[in-house]
C-alpha cells in the first residue's frame, strides 16, 4: 500500500528543523524510517508534514565527554552495536543494539527512533533505564533533559512535547558491567520479553544495581524494587532469588501466543539470575 499525501522536508540544521516543527504540530520526525515508514505503509497513521533529520550533520555522533558517554540521537543501530567505546564501557549497550532486528534494520534504525517509537517490545529503551539515561530534547524554545525513566509515558506515547526532537543522550560511566538478555522465536524478531541488568560491585557488595525490563507491560519498565533491594547485598542465591521475585512487582504480562503470564514471569526471573550471575561471576 502507499502512505497518505504528505510533504516531505529536509532540514539542514536542527535549528531549521524545529522552526519548521513549531509552526507544524502534526508533522512528524523521520529518522531511520524503519517504524515510520511500515505505520504510513499500511495506513496506520497519516501524517501531514515528514521533517527528515537524516540530513542534519552532526547528529549521530557517538563520543566520550568527560565521564559521560554522549550519543546522537541519529547514530544508527549498527554504529552503535560495532563502536569500541560503547562496547568497552557498556557491554550491554552494544549486546542489545546487536539483538535488534537485522543488519538492513540495524543499519538504518536509529538509536533515537527505538527509544522514540514507544513501542514496549523495542531492545534499546529498556537499556536507557537500567543505565539511568538521559536525553536531550530540542525545540524552538531551546533544551531540556528528560531522565529516561520519565520518558515512556504509555504505549507508544513518550514525553516529548509538540515540536521538540530528541537529539542527544547522555549515560554517566559508573564503572559498572552489564548484561542485555532477549527471548524471542526467530532471529531478527521482536523481543518477547527482554532484560537490562548494570551492576557497580564493590568487591562482593552490589554498590548499584540498574534494571530495565522489555516487553513486560505497556512501556519499558524500570523495577526499582529489584533494584533498590539488591544495593548493599552480595549477590547470594537467597538475595538474587528475592529480587528476582520482585521484579514481579511491575510486569504486566498477558497470556498471548508468545506464553501464559506464568511461563513469562519463570522466563523473566530465569533471564534475571542468569544475567546477575554472569555480571556478578557468581557460579550457576
Ligand atoms: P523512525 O521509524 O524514523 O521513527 C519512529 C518514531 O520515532 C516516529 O514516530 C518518529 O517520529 C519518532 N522519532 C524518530 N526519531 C526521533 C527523534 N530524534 N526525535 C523525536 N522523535 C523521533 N526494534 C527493536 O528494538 N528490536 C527489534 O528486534 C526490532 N525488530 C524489527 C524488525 C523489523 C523487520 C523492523 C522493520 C523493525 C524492527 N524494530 C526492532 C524496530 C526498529 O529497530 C526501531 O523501532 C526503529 O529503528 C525506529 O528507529 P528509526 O530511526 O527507524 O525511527
Amino acid at each position: 500500500m502507499f502512505p497518505d499525501k504528505f510533504e516531505y522536508y529536509a532540514p539542514k540544521s536542527i535549528e531549521e528543523a524545529t522552526k519548521f516543527l513549531s509552526g507544524h504540530e502534526d508533522a512528524k520526525v523521520l529518522a531511520g524510517g524503519q517504524s515510520l515508514i511500515p505505520m504510513l505503509k499500511l495506513r496506520f497513521t497519516s501524517i501531514p508534514e515528514l521533517v527528515d533529520i537524516g540530513k542534519i550533520s552532526g547528529l549521530d555522533n557517538i563520543s566520550i565527554n568527560g565521564n559521560t558517554l554522549e550519543i546522537g540521537a541519529m547514530a544508527r543501530t549498527s554504529d552503535i552495536a560495532e563502536n569500541q567505546t560503547v562496547r568497552k564501557i557498556f557491554p550491554l549497550l552494544s549486546e542489545a543494539a546487536g539483538l535488534i532486528a537485522d543488519p538492513l534494520v540495524r543499519n538504518m534504525g536509529t538509536i533515537g527512533g527505538d527509544i522514540c517509537h514507544g513501542d514496549p517490545a523495542n531492545d534499546f529503551p529498556a537499556v536507557m533505564l537500567a543505565l539511568d539515561a538521559d536525553f536531550i530534547a530540542s525545540s524552538a524554545k531551546g533544551k531540556r533533559t528528560i531522565k529516561a525513566e520519565d520518558f515512556f509515558i504509555d504505549t507508544f506515547t513518550n514525553a516529548l512535547e509538540s515540536g521538540e526532537i530528541l537529539t542527544g543522550i547522555k549515560i554517566e560511566n559508573r564503572n559498572s558491567s552489564g548484561r542485555y538478555l532477549k527471548y524471542k522465536k526467530y532471529a531478527g524478531d521482536f523481543s518477547i520479553l527482554g532484560l537490562a541488568v548494570d551492576l557497580s560491585m564493590d568487591g562482593k557488595m552490589v554498590k548499584r544495581a540498574g534494571i530495565g525490563l522489555t516487553n513486560c507491560g505497556a512501556t519499558p519498565l524500570k523495577a526499582r524494587d529489584a533494584e533498590k533491594f539488591l544495593e548493599g547485598k552480595e549477590l547470594t542465591n537467597k538475595n538474587i532469588e528475592s529480587a528476582a521475585n520482585l521484579l514481579l512487582k511491575v510486569t504486566d504480562f498477558m497470556d498471548d501466543d508468545n506464553g501464559s503470564t506464568k511461563f513469562k514471569e519463570k522466563l523473566l526471573k530465569y533471564l534475571f539470575t542468569k544475567a546477575v550471575k554472569g555480571i556478578g561471576g557468581v557460579q550457576e
